[in-house]
């Protein structure tokens, strides 16, 4: 089986000079500087120490995350490009992958991201609909995130799509429909963000004044169940759903309110593996229940702080989760 490893570079919000209503790149990244060239080079060197290259099937990654890439200046972009293309050249490094905004893609910039390997972009996406992508302030539309991905697909890199659910104006129906659109677009790659109220954004203004209710933790669990299944049977890859748990969330000090939760995937996929196990519980009339669960899933199947295991209790003596190997 391959493992795949991640390498990580933040690019802040100096690479984006929007300043879209949720968020505030300082509060969520803790970081206010882009790094330069050689600090890139520092950060691989020290990843690379840490992946157990004897595994043949290890696929590595660079990742440049935060801002919008392709909203530097090229001069800046190709620096941190050229930095890594050395870890290509010797095979250290499989692809390169970056995240930007739908306005910022054209065919030039595409044409000089292939030069440099990159494989994957990953556009901002958090909606399909225009009243949500306009309270948002995003300040493009939903024509540009079609054009973009268009671009991006002719030119054959995988797109990533990162959808938000819960803005100011957003539903349940609208976000899956988001989801929906996105696929259609030709979606490699999710993620997949609940509305976070973060300090010093628009945002906090609005939920301060009353004019904006975060979703709760558990309507934030109940709109992301069916998103996530419809990109998985798209077999689009969920990289990530919830926002990354910094040290300001964890602790509050960035967080205003809304859904956040440190588990908030085993939430979502305990939700999922209820369902699945309510359909088999169907079909199971003794005193034992038993399912046998892929290793990976066991987890989720059993349920975030065994929830799934004790709900099948209460109405089976016995309940037994076997493990198959072979998924
Ligand atoms: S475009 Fe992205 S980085 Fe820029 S303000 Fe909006 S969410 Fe933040």
């Amino acid at each position: 089986m391959k493992k795949f490893y991640t390498i990580p570079i933040f690019i802040p919000e100096d690479a984006c000079p929007h300043r879209c209503s949720y968020c505030n790149q300082y509060h969520i990244t803790n970081k206010t500087l882009s790094p330069t060239p050689q600090e890139v080079v520092a950060t691989v060197e020290q990843y690379l120490k840490t992946i157990p290259f004897q595994n043949e099937d290890i696929r590595v990654k660079i990742a440049f995350f935060g801002g919008s890439f392709t909203g530097l200046p090229w001069q800046k972009q190709e620096q941190y490009l050229q930095a890594v293309q050395p870890y290509i050249e010797s095979q250290q490094v499989d692809s390169i992958q970056l995240s930007t905004r739908p306005d910022y893609i054209d065919e030039t910039i595409l044409r000089n991201l292939k030069q440099y390997h990159v494989s994957l972009i990953e556009l901002g996406t958090p909606s399909m609909d225009p009243e949500v992508l306009w309270l948002a302030q995003r300040g493009h539309t939903v024509e540009d995130i079609r054009r973009s991905a268009q671009l991006i697909t002719t030119h054959q890199f995988e797109l990533g799509v990162q959808m938000m659910i819960g803005l100011p104006g957003d539903t349940a129906e609208k976000s899956f429909f988001t989801s929906l659109e996105l696929i259609k677009l030709g979606g490699t790659h999710a993620r997949i963000y609940p509305t976070l109220v973060i300090k010093g954004t628009l945002l906090e203004r609005l939920y301060l004044a009353g004019k904006y209710t975060p979703l709760s933790l558990e309507e934030a669990v109940a709109w992301c169940v069916p998103i996530y299944k419809e990109f998985e049977s798209h077999q689009v890859t969920i990289l990530r759903i919830g926002l990354h748990p910094s040290e300001g969330l964890i602790h509050q000090t960035e967080l205003v309110a809304g859904p956040f939760h440190v588990s908030f995937k085993e939430l979502v996929l305990t939700e999922i593996w209820k369902e699945r196990l309510l359909a088999e519980a169907k079909k199971q009339q003794g005193d034992t229940f038993q399912i046998t669960v892929p290793r990976e899933e066991i987890n989720y199947a059993v349920g975030y702080q065994s929830s799934n295991r004790k709900w099948l209790e209460k109405r089976y003596k016995k309940v037994n989760f076997l493990i198959s190997e072979s998924d």
